[in-house]
């Protein structure tokens, strides 16, 4: 019996959405991969909904990594790191854009090394969720200086 015919017979639950990502988080009675852990993405720092699930704390290395899914859509405000970050993009499509500049589109695979004090964003295409690991060296000098959201006009001008 194919998975298809499990999941029409009700035998097996049917894959959520991306949409009820979050819900799955606190039944702990699926297989959801969601990992324990994962917050919501600060309101005041995030337009739209973000997921973040820390994987490594800052000791012994003073570096952070964090796996970050933004819902498509979404998207951090403009900010910079102390000192400074790397993005590995994991699933999806979305966008990193530094001040000035114009939006690079990332795919899986794609990696973004940003110095420090450099003013950008980050976060899903429209059309598509976004998850990327976000490394953060140098911890003990700051993680993040935040800034003004992305407007609309700003975002959609990513899209080209
Ligand atoms: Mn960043």
């Amino acid at each position: 019996m194919t998975l298809l015919m499990h999941v029409l017979l009700g035998s097996i639950p049917a894959p959520r959405s991306g949409s009820n990502y979050p819900s799955t988080m606190s039944d702990s009675t699926n297989s959801s991969p969601t990992p324990a852990g994962t917050k919501r993405g600060p309101a005041e720092y995030f337009s739209g909904t973000a997921w973040v699930t820390m994987l490594a704390g800052g000791n012994p290395t003073d570096c952070t990594v964090a796996d970050v899914t933004f819902e498509p859509g979404c998207r951090n405000n403009w900010h910079s790191h102390p000192a400074g970050q790397i993005l590995v993009v994991t699933a999806g499509r979305g966008f990193y854009q530094e001040k000035g500049q114009p939006a690079q589109l990332l795919r899986v695979g794609d990696t973004v090394s940003i110095a420090p004090g450099v003013v950008h964003w980050h976060g899903a295409a429209a059309d598509s969720i976004f998850t990327h690991l976000a490394i953060n060296p140098n911890v003990k000098q700051g993680v993040s200086d935040w800034l003004q959201p992305v407007t609309d006009e700003e975002y959609r001008s990513a899209h080209g």
